[in-house]
């Protein structure tokens, strides 16, 4: 297995235009980075990993969520389990768009578990730290029930908050579902959201794109290679890509690979899909290593491409 890093829970800051994986402030602290500068809001589209996770319960990879954050708004796509730790996470380093009753729009990518583990957590914990809005969730066919049923099995804990000793807003708890089509399915005067179909199996699944007025941002979520990425990615500034390990992939019994190279894409494929779209950047998330470090995954990338590439850790920024 991979060694994990032993207790990184700090932000690393690391500019998208920069051609090199080097942290822009060290592995060590914000000391001196953006981050603690007071002008960081003013500073336009930014991506934070809250979680590159998988299925696979590694201490230092929460579920797959990110964050994109403009100003004082935020745009979580997925929650995997840990997302609420996470966003307080970067809170506390200065994203302030992160504060967990600022957390009011959620985009899903498809309702695999790993991806929605942490729906609860969203829906419930904000609240009880003050949240007032509901939760505005966008995602495909199911995220209706599904909605339902979390606030359907916490009926009982919302009941006695509502009606115990605590302060707290009655509309909170709410998530109003709004299930998706391909196109664009939100927009504000910060940002434009667009999905698009991506190959999972059985699960309707969507990608996004994330266009602000300085950057164009796309999101895999989990996917097979299709071409629906390649046509997104065309022109955008930060690709953020699932992946597993072309090399370790050899060695999974057949049926594993059989399920592997239907369900997600590998490096070889990663590379392909980033040669012919040219984004100004990848960043790995999702990473199906199997014991390949994070050297090995992106040399598999980089051995078929010879664009910007870095493997992504919980709460880095870009
Ligand atoms: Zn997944
Ligand atoms: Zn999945």
């Amino acid at each position: 297995m991979t060694p994990f890093a032993k207790g990184r829970l700090t932000l690393r800051v690391i500019p998208a235009t920069i051609p090199s994986a080097t942290p822009y402030c060290g592995q060590s602290g914000l000391e001196g980075s953006v981050m603690g500068d007071a002008s960081y809001a003013s500073k336009g589209l930014r991506v934070v990993l809250l979680g590159t996770g998988t299925p696979n319960a590694e201490p230092d990879r929460s579920g797959p969520s990110v964050a994109i954050v403009v100003g004082d708004a935020s745009y979580l796509v997925d929650c995997g389990p840990g997302v609420v730790r996470r966003a307080t996470a970067a809170q506390a380093v200065g994203i302030e768009a992160l504060e967990p009753k600022k957390l009011t729009r959620l985009f899903l990518t498809h309702l695999h578990s790993d991806h929605t583990a942490g729906y609860p957590d969203l829906i419930l914990t904000p609240w009880v730290l003050d949240r007032e809005e509901p939760l505005e969730v966008y995602g495909p066919t199911g995220t209706q029930a599904m909605t339902e049923h979390i606030l359907a099995a916490y009926s009982e804990d919302i009941r006695d908050r509502l009606s115990g000793l605590e302060p707290i807003e009655a509309g909170g708890y709410l998530a109003q579902a709004h299930e998706i089509k391909s196109g664009v399915v939100y927009e504000d005067d910060q940002v434009t959201v667009e999905a698009f179909p991506v190959v999972h199996g059985s699960l309707p699944s969507f990608g996004y794109k994330f266009r602000a007025p300085d950057r164009i941002i796309v999101i895999s979520g989990d996917t097979a290679p299709t071409e629906t990425v390649v046509k997104a990615v065309r022109g955008c500034d930060v690709l953020i890509h699932e992946v597993y390990s072309s090399s370790r992939f050899e060695l999974l019994p057949p049926a594993w690979r059989r399920y592997h190279s239907k369900m997600h894409t590998s490096t070889r494929d990663l590379a392909e899909i980033a040669a012919e779209a040219r984004p100004g950047l990848v960043i790995l998330y999702h990473q199906l290593s199997w014991g390949a470090t994070e050297e090995e995954l992106l040399a598999e990338i980089r051995d078929r491409y010879d664009g910007h590439v870095v493997s992504g850790q919980d709460l880095d920024v870009y």
